[in-house]
């Protein structure tokens, strides 16, 4: 999972960074955009480098089983109190919010988080509805060993089934995220290891050498989603319950931990302030903060998609322009790389480092 700067310094701040975790990891330093659409209105390749912002690199990827054993450990640590159950319903009595689990315990408070996935039946409780759509596509993710080295280079190669991305692991392996044409899934689950590494090696055009050791594909249909409130009858939305995009330009889970350190923020001013956790004006607050760093990227993730998808030239030469200009103006491409890594406004506290 590749997390950036403000996440690094959430993980850091909360002391899950560790040296074990690290050796784990690998940095992200930069970040190569190549058409690979065969649209008659070529894009040139664009290279972001981390250099361009200062030294640290934009951001680390991290396997996702040990980040979360990691936070897991932490929360624990810290004094949380771990329930091994589902929530089964939620609203709002009496001014608590109300958590029934299905093993009949029912949990309240004044304020509660919803972090419980795309299908969330907190949000469902509290009455928010979300508007939904499909995308003509499945990710395929998995990771493979290569005869060249990364260097830390990810590479996000421009499909016309939508983008290949490469993401850089320790000891010369890297993950990929591929998103293919749904009927065309099996057919690429059928290959042989060897016959997969061949065409994964063909999808790069050899960028990263000799591939070997591919992981069994994981399939995950691709959907986005986004809530029509962030936040109501005493519950924040976090993470997919807010917001499902595509995994173009690793947005999804540093959107997320946004959404998780602004909300701690927002609890933490009302308890120390001595006012209602889960009060009208908190939430309005929350909403408004999260749907102005959310919505705007979920925009960009879309077109960005749909463009490579559709026939529309017009698309294309629009595509091939912007990256042009992101190739040869310097402060543009300066600016791309810091929308990409930090939302609008301030950052919550977590994150400030
Ligand atoms: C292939 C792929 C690659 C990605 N790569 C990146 C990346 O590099 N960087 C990035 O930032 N993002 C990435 N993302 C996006 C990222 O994976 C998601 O944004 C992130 O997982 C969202 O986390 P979540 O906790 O909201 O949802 P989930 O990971 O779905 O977690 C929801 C949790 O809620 C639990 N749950 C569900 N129902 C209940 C219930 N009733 N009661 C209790 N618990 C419940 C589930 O068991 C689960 O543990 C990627 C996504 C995909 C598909």
């Amino acid at each position: 999972m590749a997390l950036m700067q403000p996440s690094m310094r959430l993980l850091e701040t909360v002391g899950v960074w560790t040296d074990e975790l690290k050796s784990a990891s690998a940095p992200l330093e930069t970040l190569r955009l190549v058409d690979d659409t065969g649209s008659v209105f070529a894009a040139p390749t664009v290279n972001f480098s981390h250099r361009e912002l200062g030294e640290e690199p934009f951001g680390w990827n991290i396997p996702l089983d040990r980040l979360t054993a990691a936070l897991q450990a932490a929360a624990v640590k810290s004094g949380v109190s771990m329930v091994d159950a589902k929530v089964s319903a939620y609203r709002s009595h009496s001014g608590n919010a109300q958590v029934t689990l299905d093993t009949g315990i029912t949990l309240t408070a004044p304020v509660a988080i919803a972090a419980d996935g795309r299908h969330s039946v907190m949000r469902a409780g509290a009455g928010i509805t979300t508007a939904e759509w499909r995308y003509e596509q499945s990710a395929l993710a998995m990771s493979f060993a290569h005869s060249t080295p990364h260097r830390g280079v990810s590479i996000e190669f421009h499909k016309p089934t939508g983008p290949f991305t490469t993401v850089p692991l320790p000891d010369n392996r890297s993950s990929l995220v591929w998103l293919v044409k749904p009927q065309d899934v099996d057919g690429i689950l059928e290959l042989s290891p060897d016959d997969l590494a061949a065409r994964l090696q063909l999808e790069m055009h050899g960028e990263l050498g000799l591939i070997t050791d591919v992981s069994t594909p994981a399939v995950i249909p691709m959907q986005g989603l986004t809530a029509r409130k962030f936040a109501a009858s005493r519950l924040l939305l976090v993470g997919e319950p807010a917001h499902v995009v595509p995994p173009i330009g690793a947005q999804g889970l540093n959107m997320s931990l946004r959404d998780a350190a602004f909300a701690a923020d927002a609890i933490n001013d009302a308890i120390r302030m001595d006012e209602d956790p889960g009060s009208d004006k908190l939430l309005a607050a929350y909403d408004e903060r999260r749907r102005g760093d959310v919505v705007p990227r979920q925009a960009v993730i879309d077109t960005l998609n749909r463009s490579l998808m559709s026939e529309f030239f017009p698309l294309h030469a629009a595509r091939a322009a912007g990256m042009t200009l992101l190739q040869h103006v310097p402060p543009l491409r300066k600016r791309a790389m810091l929308e990409g890594l930090n939302p609008p406004g301030p950052l919550p506290r977590a994150m400030r480092g």
